[in-house]
């Protein structure tokens, strides 16, 4: 029988040949990079399940805040406390916005276990992209400083052909992310055009920009930059994750850039619909 030590260790069985060597190190490696694979997919893991137990943190926050204020409101309008037309209008509708709230955070946790599950249906009719931009912005406006959301080149009309409500929540995302992270440093642009057969949407800020090694990590699901910023403003971190899964699902993309001078640059491309 051959003595297969002959091989890797040449003559000798106690010496290693140049062969052996190269075997023993090879076996090395392999058992170094399924070592390193494995710390990694432990890592992964690990980070993974801090994000969703700091999730469930940041939901059970976003929930409680408008409740409290309903309850607050409620307490007071049985109290008697609230007289006047104007006092009664506005109490009312701070309980309908905070309601509003509560509902919006509910359907967006909802539309995460179908887009997990695949099971997200997509209604796609042919309209106005510029229009629906533009109609976002006028409503979320009070969400910015005064003068602070400018709207350009949404006067000529560019059609897609997709599920409107699943538009509508990508840019409301884009605006209301760029009101809490970027208002208070400088002007909003929010803009549509065409590119290449695809029809964009642009809102920029002058924030502080979202650092290169996390561009793509805020697109995935509650993921939030460790930030001072983003510890002291609500959110959940599913926001862009969703963004991104309906525009790729209706054939584009979300993306973000740096801003020259300052701040980022989100993108909604989506194929422009030319039988508009
Ligand atoms: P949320 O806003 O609920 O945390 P998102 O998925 O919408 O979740 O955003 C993920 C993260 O990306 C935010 O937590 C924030 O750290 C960062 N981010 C998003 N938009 C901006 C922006 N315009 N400027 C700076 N940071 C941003």
């Amino acid at each position: 029988m051959v003595d297969m030590r002959e091989g890797l260790f040449g003559g000798d069985p106690k010496v290693l040949s140049g062969a052996g060597m190269c075997v023993v190190a090879l076996l090395f490696c392999a058992l170094a990079a399924g070592g390193w694979q494995l710390v990694r997919a432990a890592r992964r893991a690990r980070e993974e399940s801090e994000r969703k137990t700091t999730f469930i943190d940041n939901l059970s926050h976003e929930l409680k805040m408008p409740l409290a204020v309903v309850r607050m409101k409620v307490e007071r309008l049985l109290a008697g406390k609230v007289d006047g037309d104007e006092r009664l209008q506005a109490a009312y509708r701070t309980i309908a916005d905070e309601n509003g709230e509560v509902i919006r955070q509910i359907d967006a946790l909802l539309e995460l276990v179908r887009t997990g599950k695949g099971t997200r249906r997509y209604t796609r009719t042919t309209f106005d992209l510029a229009a629906a931009v533009r109609d976002s912005a006028t409503a979320m406006a009070g969400r910015f400083p005064p003068d602070c959301l400018t709207v350009s080149g949404c006067e000529e009309p560019v059609f897609v052909h997709a599920d409107a409500d699943a538009v509508r929540q990508i840019v409301r995302n884009l605006l209301d992310n760029a009101a809490k992270y970027a208002a208070d440093k400088g002007p909003v642009e929010v803009g549509t055009g065409r590119a290449d057969g695809r029809v964009v949407v642009t809102v920029a800020d002058r924030g502080d920009g979202i650092p290169p090694d996390q561009r793509e990590s805020i697109f995935e699901r509650f993921y939030r930059i460790d930030n001072d910023l983003t510890r002291t403003t609500g959110g959940t971190g599913i926001g862009l994750s969703l963004a991104r899964c309906f525009a790729r699902d209706m054939g584009g993309d979300v993306t973000v850039a740096a801003r020259p001078g300052g701040g980022s640059i989100f993108t909604l491309e989506l194929p422009e619909e030319r039988n508009g």
